[in-house]
C-alpha cells in the first residue's frame, strides 16, 4: 500500500487547495522553517483519526482549520484527502471538519465511520498508532518500550494484530 497523492484545503497553513503527488521511490519535502512541512504529516495523522492535540500540535480541534492571514480570510472548513494504491485497488480516505464542529470521514468518497477506515488499513501499518509514521522521539520510545508494547508492534508488522482484534470482538459479543 502506497500513498500516491494527497489533497489539502483549509488544513492548517494550506489555505489554498493543494495537491501533492508522490512518485515511486522516496520523496523528500524541503522548505523554510514554518513552511508547512510538518503540517503535511499532521494531515495524514488527522485523516486517520488522530485525537491527540499534542500529536497534532494544536490546542483545540478547530485549530486545524486555516486561521486566516493578512492576505486571506480564515477557512470555513479543513479538508484532507489521501489516495493510496496497492496492486489491485485505489483507496481514497478523507476527513472534513467545519468551523461549526461537524466532522465527517470519507472512504472512497462516501461518508464512513473511522472504524471502517481503520479496518480497511489494518495490517498495513498505516494509521495513527502504528509504525508508518515515525515521529520525532519515536525511535527512542520504541527502544525503551515494554515487552508488551513491542509485541503489539511486531504483531501489527506481521499482520497478526487484525486477527487478535477480531477474536477480542468475537469474545465480547
Ligand atoms: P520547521 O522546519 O520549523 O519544522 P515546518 O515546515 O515543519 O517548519 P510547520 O510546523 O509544518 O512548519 O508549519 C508551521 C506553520 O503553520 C506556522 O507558521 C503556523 O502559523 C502555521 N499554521 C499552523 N496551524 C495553522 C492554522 N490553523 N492556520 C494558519 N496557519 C497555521
Ligand atoms: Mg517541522
Amino acid at each position: 500500500m502506497k500513498l500516491k497523492s494527497m489533497f489539502l484545503h483549509g488544513f492548517k497553513s494550506f489555505a489554498r487547495p493543494t495537491r501533492l503527488n508522490f512518485a515511486d521511490g522516496i520523496t523528500v519535502i524541503v522548505g523554510p522553517n514554518g513552511g508547512g512541512k510538518s503540517n503535511i504529516v499532521d494531515a495524514v495523522r488527522w485523516v486517520f483519526g488522530e485525537q491527540s492535540m499534542k500529536q497534532l500540535r494544536a490546542d483545540e480541534k478547530s485549530d486545524v482549520i486555516f486561521a486566516g492571514s493578512a492576505s486571506q480570510p480564515a477557512a470555513q472548513s479543513a479538508y484532507v484527502e489521501l489516495v493510496f494504491e496497492n496492486e489491485n485497488e485505489t483507496i481514497s480516505v478523507a476527513r472534513q471538519l467545519t468551523a461549526d464542529g461537524k466532522n465527517t470521514y470519507f472512504l472512497n468518497g462516501q461518508p464512513a465511520r473511522l472504524k471502517d477506515i481503520r479496518e480497511k488499513f489494518e495490517g498495513t501499518g498505516i494509521g495513527v498508532e502504528f509504525y508508518s509514521i515515525v515521529g520525532q522521539g519515536q525511535i527512542e520510545r520504541i527502544i525503551s518500550s515494554s515487552p508488551e508494547e513491542l509485541r503489539v508492534l511486531l504483531e501489527e508488522a506481521a499482520d497478526i494484530h487484525v486477527y487478535k482484534e477480531r477474536k477480542k470482538e468475537a469474545l465480547e459479543n
